[in-house]
């Protein structure tokens, strides 16, 4: 799989052309680490003023619909990005948050309830022993977050995470110094966008979709999509030397402030077809 990698954010609108023209637009975008710079702790984690007011310009375009792909619970990933009359994909899907505010959880993982509360009392007494970690309770998943730990003591802390996966019937996911447990459910980012796409008819052969992001959880996204709709725009950000080497994107753009600016091209694009 090749991507492009593109140090001129604008290069992208030049190569796209008319492919994000199409009625509806569905935009679709990670948060953390693709519109939010990465921050020490999650808590610290915000969408840059100049982004928000991209994101406002976007979701305000009749046919364009604008929705918030995360790993964050979907009340979280809200809150962070702080735009009204967004979609909300949390918990890496099983969350979806309507623009009314509206939020409905995946049926499939009602059973698993009990078993990710048994699972945090473990995960938080394995956390407790490692200085700078974070158990998040997300109510159908939870995140370890290890940022801020020492860098010796995360091998055993993930040896300690897959003993309590195992040991209460759940899921392992990795991402950027985080580690999730989650029930046993085959929900993730690229089954989520194309459940809300096809909702949207966003993968109509007259509708056009964008999706962004920087995780290894992005890619499935990156993959179900361009399966679907061969000519949606996927585009990862790759900030640092923790993004994998290979993805499933079209495009790699350097920074959220990069992914910004072509957000930025498109919201004039579509304004001024209007
Ligand atoms: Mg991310």
């Amino acid at each position: 799989v090749t991507s492009t990698d593109v140090s001129d954010p604008l290069a992208i609108a030049r190569t796209v052309g008319t492919r994000l023209d199409g009625t509806p637009l569905a935009v679709m975008l990670d948060v953390d680490g693709t519109l939010a710079p990465i921050a020490p702790t999650p808590q610290d984690a915000r969408v840059p003023e100049d982004t928000r007011n991209v994101l406002r310009a976007l979701a305000s375009l009749p046919g364009v619909h604008l929705a918030l792909v995360s790993g964050r619970s979907a009340a979280d990933a809200a809150g962070v990005a702080g735009i009204a009359g967004a979609w909300v994909l949390g918990n890496h899907g099983i969350e979806r948050r309507s623009p009314d505010g509206t939020i409905e959880a995946d049926d499939a993982v009602r059973p698993h309830e009990a078993a990710v509360q048994r699972a945090r009392e473990a995960l938080t007494r394995a956390a407790r022993t490692v200085e700078g970690t974070i158990v998040e309770d997300k109510r159908w998943t939870l995140s370890l977050h290890y940022r801020l730990a020492d860098p010796v003591a995360v091998p055993a802390l993930m040896d300690a995470a897959r003993e309590v996966a195992g040991a209460t019937g759940l899921r392992v996911l990795h991402g950027r110094k985080i580690v999730e447990l989650r029930p046993p459910v085959d929900i993730h980012k690229g089954t989520a966008t194309v459940a809300l796409s096809a909702r949207l008819g966003a993968l109509d052969t007259r509708a056009a979709l964008l999706f962004a992001g920087d995780d290894r959880t992005d890619e499935d996204a990156f993959t179900a999509l361009r399966a679907r709709k061969p000519d949606a725009v996927t585009i990862r950000v790759a900030a640092g030397t923790e993004a994998p080497a290979e993805t499933g994107a079209e495009f790699t753009v350097g920074s959220p402030d990069a992914l910004r600016e072509v957000l930025a091209w498109l919201a004039a694009r579509r304004a001024a077809a209007r």
